[in-house]
């Protein structure tokens, strides 16, 4: 069996794949290839899996330079919004993605970002280091607890239940949550509160987006959505960057009808809206919620082992069911 990787990968599924005698081919070069390099890579090489990544975008002309014995694609990432699901599987082909795995890292993360806003840590560390600091000051960089706020989850899936557990467990929060399937059983477990989006967007101080990209989730929260939201609250989104209307959350920081954003993923990534660059009240981060070195390998090994069930005729443990 021969698989192709589309970019360096941790070891952990380089091995996994070795160790079953597969003939393992990476692009060398430690950058996202062009289609059309992917798509010459690809060509008469007689692959029978693709180990790809979020970056790459796998539509019907990559998959047509396979040829016809590609039978597995195992997208390294939760998120397969990257991938032509209803081309491949109409060809047969089975595509695996990596959850579970990095859940802790991504709810982390989304902690990480919502301490750093509400405490203006990256605005401190900034004044700092501009010599700055002359004097301890009562009103010097004020910012907002998280205890006893009231979190607004919206997609209470993996991560967002995660994010949940810590906000009420670690910061006595009060939990609000919106997805298009209620779980009761974890509303009595946390005492959380299901609602319809606009009044979670109106009555929370921070909101959290933990939803896949979907047609139905592109622009979720738009400019009208923002103004629902109150001008104390912070917008913090780990999932995927069209969820947002990013010229609108511009708009809405710089003109204080929300208070901050954290952002972990980009409308256009990897390119940023320009006018976030120039805002201290949003803080932005390169699409890292997951990079810790134990959950990137677990991710690597785990995409790893699907191809492997994949390829050996078992069904692989992430195979997408939709
Ligand atoms: P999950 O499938 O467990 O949870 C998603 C939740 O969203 C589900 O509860 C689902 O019912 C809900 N949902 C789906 N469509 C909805 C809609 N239209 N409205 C409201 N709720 C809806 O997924 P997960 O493992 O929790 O991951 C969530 C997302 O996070 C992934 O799809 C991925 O895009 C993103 N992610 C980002 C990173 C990162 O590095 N920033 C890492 C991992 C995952």
């Amino acid at each position: 069996m021969k698989i192709y990787i589309t970019r360096i990968v941790p070891q952990s599924g380089i091995e996994t794949l070795k160790f079953e005698g597969f003939e393992v081919v990476i692009n060398p070069e430690d950058r996202v290839l062009t289609k059309e390099e992917l798509m010459v890579a690809l060509k008469d090489q007689n692959y029978d899996a693709l180990f790809c990544l979020l970056t790459d975008k796998i539509d019907a002309e990559v998959i047509d330079s396979f040829g016809p014995q590609l039978k597995v694609i195992a997208n390294m990432a939760v998120g397969f919004d990257n991938i032509d699901i209803a081309e491949a599987k109409r060809r047969g082909i089975v595509i695996t993605n990596t959850p579970g795995v990095l859940t802790d890292t991504v709810a982390e993360h989304t902690f990480a970002l919502m301490l750093a806003i509400a405490h203006r840590v990256v605005e401190a560390d900034k004044f700092t280091r501009a010599g700055k600091y002359t004097n301890w000051a009562p009103m010097l960089l004020l910012g907002n607890n998280l205890s006893g706020k009231v979190l607004g989850i919206i997609g209470l899936g993996r991560i967002g239940s995660r994010v949940a557990h810590h906000a009420v467990k670690g910061f006595e929060m009060k939990v609000f949550y919106y997805d298009v399937k209620r779980n009761e059983e974890f509303e009595k477990e946390f005492n959380a509160v299901y609602m319809p989006l606009d009044d979670l967007l109106q009555q929370s101080d921070f909101v959290s987006i933990h939803v896949p990209l979907l047609e139905t989730t592109k622009y979720l929260i738009n400019a009208g959505k923002l103004k629902l939201m109150k001008p104390t609250a912070y917008l913090i989104n780990t999932s995927r960057g069209p969820i947002i209307n990013e010229a609108a959350l511009a708009y809405a920081l710089k003109n204080k009808i929300i208070c901050g954003a954290a952002l972990d993923v980009f409308e256009f990534e990897p390119s940023v809206t320009p006018e976030l660059l120039a805002l201290d009240n949003v803080i932005l981060t390169p699409h890292i919620a997951s990079a810790t070195e134990e959950t990137r390998s677990k991710m690597s090994a785990l995409a790893a082992t699907n191809i492997v069930e994949a390829l050996e005729g078992r069904v692989p443990p992430n195979i997408l069911q939709n």
